[in-house]
Formats: C-alpha cells, sequence, structure tokens
C-alpha cells in the first residue's frame, strides 16, 4: 500500500529515541496538556536538565516567565490546528536554561503519533550566535567606524522616535548640530590626519558631556548632531555653550605641532507645529548657517530664529 503523505508519523518511544538521538538538533515532543514525554540529549544539554527531569515535566520548566502564558495559548492553539511551521510567530523567542538563563532559539514543530497518542514534537536549535552577530551587525550599521557615534540615518530613526513622544505625551526633545569652522583650513594647514584627530577626539569629549539617553551622532565629514531627550531649549543652549568652549580650549597635537579647531553650534526643539522631525533638523541647520554667517565660533538658539522671522 502507498504510504500516506498526509498521515503523522506513527510511531513508539523505543523505536523514536535512537532516531532522535541521531539529529543535530534539540528535541522536545509535548502532549497537548503541556506535559513533557520525550526529550534528546541535546535538549538536556541546553535547557541544563537531566533527561529524567524533563521527561515528565511540565513544558513550562523550560520557557521564561514572561513568555509562558503566551506560549500556552500557542500550544493549545497548535493542537487544534497542526501546521508544520515554526510554532511561534514571533520571530524573537527563547527557552529558559536551569539556571534562569535564556537562549534564544528557533524551533520547527510537526505532529506525530507516539505510543498510541499524538503529540507535537519539536525541533529546538540554539541561536546565540546568529542573534549576537545580527545584533553586531545592526549596531554596525549605525555607527561612524571613525568616531564611534551614530551615523545620520540613526539620528534620523531617533529624531522621529522621539517626535512620537513629544507629539504624545508633550515631552520636550531638544537637538544640538554643530559643524567646525573652516576646517577645509585644518586639513590644508596641518594635514588630513590632523583633520581626523579633531573630529575622534572632539567625539571623546563630547561622549563625557551625554547622558545615558542622549544620542550622539556624525551626520556628515566634520557635523555632529546631538539628540537631547526630556531637554528643553534652554538646558540644550546651555550645553551647546559648554561643547563649543570645551573645542574651543583644547589643544589638538599632532607630530609635535599643536593647532585648535572652533565649531558653530545650532539648537532647536520640538514644537507643536512640527509634523515632522525634519521640521526641527531644518531649524538646527537654519540657525547654525546664521553662526556661520555671524562670524562662527558662537552658539545660536531657534529663538534667534523667531526673532529674525518677527522683525524680517
Ligand atoms: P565652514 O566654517 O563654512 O563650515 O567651513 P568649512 O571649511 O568647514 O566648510 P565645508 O563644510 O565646506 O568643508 C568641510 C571640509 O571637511 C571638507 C572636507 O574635506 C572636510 N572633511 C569632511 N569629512 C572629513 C573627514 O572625515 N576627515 C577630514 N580630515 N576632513 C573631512
Ligand atoms: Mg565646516
Ligand atoms: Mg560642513
Amino acid at each position: 500500500m502507498p504510504a500516506n503523505n498526509n498521515a503523522p508519523l506513527t510511531t513508539t518511544s523505543d523505536l523514536l529515541l535512537p532516531f532522535i538521538e541521531s539529529l543535530p538538533n534539540a528535541v522536545v515532543i509535548v502532549d497537548k496538556n503541556h506535559k513533557i514525554v520525550l526529550v534528546n540529549g541535546l535538549a538536556s544539554q541546553m535547557f541544563g536538565y537531566a533527561v529524567h527531569d524533563l521527561n515528565g515535566a511540565d513544558l513550562s520548566t523550560i520557557i521564561p516567565i514572561p513568555l509562558r502564558n503566551a506560549h500556552r495559548n500557542h500550544v493549545d492553539g497548535y493542537f487544534k490546528k497542526p501546521v508544520l511551521r515554526p510554532m511561534v510567530e514571533e520571530k524573537r523567542f527563547s527557552g529558559m536554561r536551569s539556571n534562569g538563563q535564556e537562549v534564544p532559539v528557533d524551533i520547527m514543530i510537526n505532529t506525530i503519533v507516539l505510543d498510541g497518542v499524538k503529540v507535537a514534537m519539536a525541533l529546538v536549535r540554539d541561536v546565540t550566535y546568529q542573534r549576537e552577530l545580527e545584533a553586531r551587525l545592526t549596531l554596525e550599521s549605525l555607527t561612524d567606524e571613525m568616531t564611534g557615534f551614530y551615523n545620520r540615518k540613526h539620528f534620523r530613526t531617533q529624531l522621529n522616535a522621539q517626535l512620537s513622544g513629544y507629539v504624545r505625551w508633550g515631552l520636550p526633545t531638544s537637538v544640538i548640530m554643530f559643524d567646525f569652522d573652516h576646517f577645509k583650513h585644518i586639513n590644508d594647514q596641518y594635514g588630513h590626519a590632523a583633520g581626523d584627530l579633531v573630529l575622534t577626539t572632539t567625539a571623546k569629549l563630547v561622549r563625557r558631556e551625554l547622558r545615558p539617553l542622549d544620542v550622539g551622532c556624525r551626520i556628515g565629514g566634520e557635523e555632529f548632531a546631538i539628540i537631547l531627550p526630556n531637554t528643553n531649549l534652554g538646558d540644550a543652549e546651555t550645553l551647546a555653550e559648554r561643547i563649543r568652549k570645551m573645542i574651543e580650549q583644547t589643544e589638538f597635537e599632532l607630530d609635535e605641532v599643536s593647532f585648535r579647531a572652533t565649531a558653530t553650534m545650532g539648537v532647536a526643539t520640538f514644537l507643536p507645529t512640527d509634523n515632522s522631525y525634519d521640521s526641527l533638523m531644518k531649524r538646527a541647520d537654519n540657525v547654525l548657517y546664521q553662526g556661520k554667517a555671524a562670524g562662527r565660533n558662537c552658539t545660536v538658539s531657534q529663538n534667534a530664529l523667531s526673532t529674525t522671522d518677527s522683525t524680517g
């Protein structure tokens, strides 16, 4: 008789055990009452329990506490309508080891009939390495290699997120934008490496001034921007002045030649009329440009912009 491909595999524990021991994945077999009925040695290693402790235990034993309820519902749903697919829809799923430590996993699940009972067989793969790699690549794609600051892409994403906070809860967010003055001269006179030194040193100095939630970004060649959540315009101006003076007072030194640099700062904050983070960026850019026109090495805030607007 030809095999019926739709029928679940029907087997016994005795027959299945040597097979699941030969698989390269952890295997956890569960009945519809959430009881673990059979595991292999790799599952015992992954979760840090002896095989005989897992067999017969409730499935929640190996599920992180915050995920247990949702996972229980998934298991119930699965038994009602078994489909061969990753059981948990959310991509980020974790198991829990006996020491409470979470282990990120991928799960494939299938229904079989084991010793006459319909059960779910899960193949569980530890994806710690992949998740860490992914996190590192994501961070790298948002970071400027030279200064370690975030890049323009991340600046935009974060500013956009802050705009939602401002619109929903009225949380003020301000931005300091700054651009070095006559940076071409520095490169021309002292060399490109000297220019680079100014950028990396400044990033280090600025980082020391920032709170954990502040986001320091290099948004252009010699242009920086700092997002200051929960910060009003006045406080942002104060910080901008502090950074401006710090740069002005720094003596940069390369190959026994020392030199100085200055920067012009533009400061802006969200306004009720802003319907895009772009509006704030433009204001910061405008006041920065005003500072350049006014002679550079100064801080100009969006207050100046409204004064200019009303008088001109
Ligand atoms: P301004 O005061 O008007 O800003 O004058 P500026 O010379 O700084 O003007 P501009 O913004 O046009 O020039 C920026 C220069 O910064 C040009 C570019 O060669 C240099 N630059 C951009 N990125 C880097 C970098 O990573 N390293 C170095 N050394 N120089 C850079
Ligand atoms: Mg410049
Ligand atoms: Mg520039």
